[in-house]
C-alpha cells in the first residue's frame, strides 16, 4: 500500500483554520491526517519568528489574541500559556495621538472642554455607558453636535484609512467592517474588551507546533494542493489517485476550481519592516494613520510580545492594494460585497457536488473571520464530523 492510501483526511492549509481542524480529527476522531501547506511555514499568517536582529516579529502583521468564547480560550490554551496583552492603538491625526476605537477619552482630546462634555453627556444618555455603535449609525444622528461628532469621526479616522485599506469609502464596504471598530462610549482604551485577550507566551508558531504535534498528523510543507488536489465529476483525486476521505480545504475555493468564473478579489498587503535603534519607537503596539501617509498603520512588536531589549525595535508598516492572484502574492482580506458573495456562492455551490469536501477558513469561506471566530467554527466542524 502506497503511504499516501494510509491517510484518512486530507488537510489543505496550515494556518488557524487547518491546524486546529487536523489536530481535532486526529485526535477525537483518532484519524490519519495529512496536512499540505503551500508555504514553507505553518501557522499561516499568524507566523512569528525571531528576525535577523533577535526580535520576535509576526511576518504577516500584527495578530492579537482576543475572544469571550470560554471553549475557544480553554482549547487553545492546551497547546499555549498566554502573556497578558490589551492592545491599545492611538489615532495620528497632524501630530495629535488619540485613542482608536474613538471613546470619550478620544472626544476630550478632539475637541475643547464644554462641547466634548455637553456631547459626552448626549452620548451616555443616547446609548448607555460602555456602549457600541458603529460611525455608519452614529452618523444618522439628528442632534446637531452629535451630527457633528459623527462628521469629525467619520472625516478623521474613517474616509482616508478605509480608501487606503479597500480602495473604497466606508459607505461602499459591507457595513459590519467598521462596525469592527465602532465608537465606543466608555474610558477604556484598549482596542478590544473581549473577556481573554493576549499573546502566546512564547510564540504563535509554537502554539501551532504543538498542536499539530500528534502522532495521526503528517505536515508537508512546500505542497500546493493546486497541484495535488483534483475535484472531478463529484470525485476527489489526490497525486492521481482517487480519494475517499475527508477534505478540510482552507485555501482560496476559486482556485479549487481553477477560477473557472474569474477570481474572487482580496486586498493584499505589503509589509515593510524597520529596525531602529532605539528601545522604544512608539507609545503603544499599533498608531494608525488615518489621515495621512500611504501606509495604515506602524506596529512595534515590543509592546505585543513584551520582549525586554535595549537599544533596538522593529515596527512594520503596511501598504495596503489589489490582490492580483500571483503567486508571489497573498490573499489577506475578502472583500465582502453583494457581488463578490454572489460570486463565492457560485464556487460555494460547485463544492455542494462533492460532499467529502468542506470548506472552512477566511479564504475559503471568503469571510473576514478573526482568529478566535475560526478556532470556533473549526471546532464546530469538528463536532459535526466526529459522531
Ligand atoms: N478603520 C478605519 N480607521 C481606523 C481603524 C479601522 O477606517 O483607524 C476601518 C477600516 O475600514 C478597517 C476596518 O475599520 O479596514 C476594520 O479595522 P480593523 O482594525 O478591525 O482591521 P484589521 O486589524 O482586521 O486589519
Amino acid at each position: 500500500m502506497k503511504k499516501r492510501e494510509m491517510y484518512e483526511c486530507l488537510v489543505v492549509g496550515c494556518g488557524m483554520a487547518g491546524t486546529v481542524i487536523a489536530r481535532e480529527l486526529a485526535e477525537r476522531a483518532g484519524k490519519k491526517v495529512l496536512v499540505l501547506e503551500m508555504s514553507d511555514h505553518i501557522g499561516g499568517n499568524a507566523y512569528d519568528l525571531l528576525s535577523e536582529s533577535g526580535i520576535l516579529v509576526h511576518q504577516f502583521g500584527p495578530h492579537i489574541f482576543h475572544t469571550d468564547n470560554k471553549r475557544v480560550f480553554d482549547y487553545l490554551s492546551r497547546f499555549t500559556q498566554w502573556r497578558n496583552y490589551s492592545h491599545e492603538v492611538v489615532g495620528n491625526i497632524h501630530g495629535k495621538l488619540i485613542p482608536i476605537p474613538f471613546n470619550l477619552n478620544s472626544l476630550h482630546l478632539a475637541f475643547e472642554s464644554s462641547k466634548a462634555t455637553r456631547i459626552e453627556q448626549k452620548l451616555i444618555a443616547i446609548y448607555g455607558l460602555a456602549s457600541k455603535v458603529p460611525i455608519l449609525d452614529l452618523r444618522r444622528q439628528p442632534d446637531t453636535e452629535l451630527a457633528d461628532l459623527a462628521d469629525f469621526i467619520y472625516n478623521n479616522i474613517f474616509l482616508y484609512y478605509t480608501q487606503k485599506q479597500w480602495g473604497l469609502a466606508p459607505d461602499e464596504i459591507d457595513a459590519l467592517v467598521t462596525a469592527r471598530v465602532p465608537v465606543v462610549i466608555s474610558y477604556d482604551n484598549r482596542y478590544f474588551q473581549d473577556t481573554y485577550q493576549g499573546i502566546p507566551a512564547q510564540t504563535y508558531t509554537s502554539l501551532f507546533e504543538h498542536m499539530l504535534n500528534h502522532p495521526n498528523i503528517e505536515l508537508q510543507l512546500n505542497s500546493d494542493a493546486r497541484r495535488l488536489l483534483r475535484l472531478e465529476s463529484g470525485k476527489v483525486f489526490f497525486d492521481g489517485s482517487p480519494f475517499n476521505g475527508t477534505v478540510i480545504y482552507s485555501g482560496p475555493t476559486d482556485e479549487l476550481f481553477d477560477c473557472r468564473y474569474g477570481r474572487l478579489p482580496y486586498r493584499t498587503l505589503d509589509f515593510v519592516f524597520e529596525t531602529h535603534n532605539i528601545t522604544s519607537y512608539q507609545s503603544t503596539g499599533t498608531v494608525n494613520y488615518p489621515v495621512d501617509q500611504e501606509y495604515t498603520r506602524i506596529t512595534e512588536f515590543k509592546h505585543l510580545t513584551g520582549q525586554a531589549l535595549d537599544g533596538r525595535t522593529t515596527i512594520v508598516k503596511e501598504y495596503p492594494r489589489a490582490y492580483t492572484g500571483a503567486d508571489s502574492e497573498t490573499p489577506y482580506y475578502p472583500i465582502q460585497n453583494p457581488e463578490n458573495t454572489t460570486l463565492y456562492e457560485r464556487y460555494r455551490k460547485l463544492s455542494d457536488e462533492f460532499p467529502q469536501v468542506h470548506l472552512l477558513g477566511r479564504l475559503a469561506e471568503y469571510k473576514y473571520y478573526n482568529m478566535d471566530a475560526i478556532v470556533k467554527t473549526a471546532l464546530e466542524l469538528a463536532d459535526t464530523l466526529i459522531k
